[in-house]
């Protein structure tokens, strides 16, 4: 190789290095930039000579610079590269993200390797970074976590009225029933019945009933707090488990949340409806073999309010 070649594959080098797709900076031990390409131009806003000579950290705040200087001494002690990764570290440095298809994203989520570059004396002086533009990777892999979440919920949601569907209000209830097993805590379980809701069904049609059951629901959810699991137990039931509430608790809600149903008048198709509910109370103070019990309790409760004239609250002995 002759002279004439070397500068040759130089100039070629260089070219590559500024027309390349990635992030490529080059720091002394100093941590001020000596190269600095053309992505990271047109990322930042700031050209080359702007940047030659200028430190990292002025240039970049959002650095933590402990973090950084660790990772450069390991860099430069041990003479082998290093990674960051989008995952645990979002970005290097905060660059917009400008990608259309990706655009929700606020900022370019990277990757980043960090190796040493030995001089002619074998020392290590400088070290190149290279940034990679991970945004896609990221984008998909947040629609993908979003749908699973989505997917997770529409399987454990009722879909009429957005409660926990029966499958999912069960296995809620088995939970706090271990819970109790395990720490003697109290709960309670309300359940809920419509009244003559055939009627509704039978008078207005099947969308009314539908109309009703959502208005019925959303009385349910506005009145739980966080900590309450409401579930759509069956057609016109529900089921509210209140953990860490006794049975006198859970009447007081109960009675609260019949007369909120009582005061609702739901209109549809021209047609102002009102329904009343039928609550049984059961809570975990007595002793019982399983969790189904409790349901039956609160079933049984449920029962009497029925035969004693509806639209009220009956507590299990
Ligand atoms: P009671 O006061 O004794 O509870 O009388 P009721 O008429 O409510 O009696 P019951 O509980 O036996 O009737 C429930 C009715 O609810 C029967 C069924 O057709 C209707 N139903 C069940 N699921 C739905 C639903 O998703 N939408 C509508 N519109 N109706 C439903
Ligand atoms: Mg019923
Ligand atoms: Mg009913």
């Amino acid at each position: 190789m002759n002279d004439n070649i070397d500068l040759k594959e130089l100039h070629w080098l260089l070219t590559i290095t500024q027309s390349i797709d990635v992030g490529v900076v080059v720091l002394d031990r100093d941590y001020r930039v000596q190269v600095w390409n053309t992505f990271m131009e047109n990322r930042s806003g700031v050209v080359p000579s702007e940047a030659a000579g200028q430190s990292f950290f002025k240039m970049f705040p959002e650095i933590n610079e402990q973090w950084f200087s660790r990772k450069i001494d390991n860099v430069v002690t041990l003479g082998t590269p290093a990674f960051t990764i989008w995952e645990q570290r979002p970005y290097l440095v905060r660059f917009k993200n400008y990608q259309p298809i990706t655009g929700q994203e606020d900022f370019m989520y990277q990757n980043t390797t960090l190796f040493p570059l030995r001089s002619t004396n074998s020392e290590i002086s400088h070290i190149c970074l290279v940034i990679y533009d991970v945004t896609d990777v990221a984008t998909n892999r947040h629609q993908l976590q979003a749908a699973n979440a989505e997917l997770q919920k529409l399987s454990s949601t009722d879909r009429l009225t957005g409660l926990f569907n029966r499958g999912h209000w069960e296995e809620a209830l088995k939970l706090e029933y271990a819970r109790h097993s395990r720490y003697a805590s109290n709960s309670s379980l309300v359940m809920f019945d419509i009244d003559h809701f055939k009627r509704v069904n039978d008078t207005y049609g099947h969308q009314a009933g539908d109309a009703v059951i959502q208005r019925v629901a959303e009385v349910i959810r506005h009145h739980v707090r966080d900590v309450d699991i409401a579930g759509r137990y069956g057609g016109e039931e529900f089921a509210v488990l209140l953990p860490g509430t006794d049975k006198e608790g859970a009447r007081i809600f109960s009675e609260r949340v019949r007369q909120a149903i009582e005061a609702e008048v739901v209109e549809h198709d021209g047609h102002a409806i009102r329904c009343t509910v039928s609550l049984g109370v059961a809570d975990l103070a007595t002793p019982m073999p399983g969790y189904k019990t409790l349901i039956e309790r609160a079933d049984q409760a449920l029962y009497v309010s029925k035969e004693n004239g509806r639209n009220q609250v009956s507590v299990h002995a």
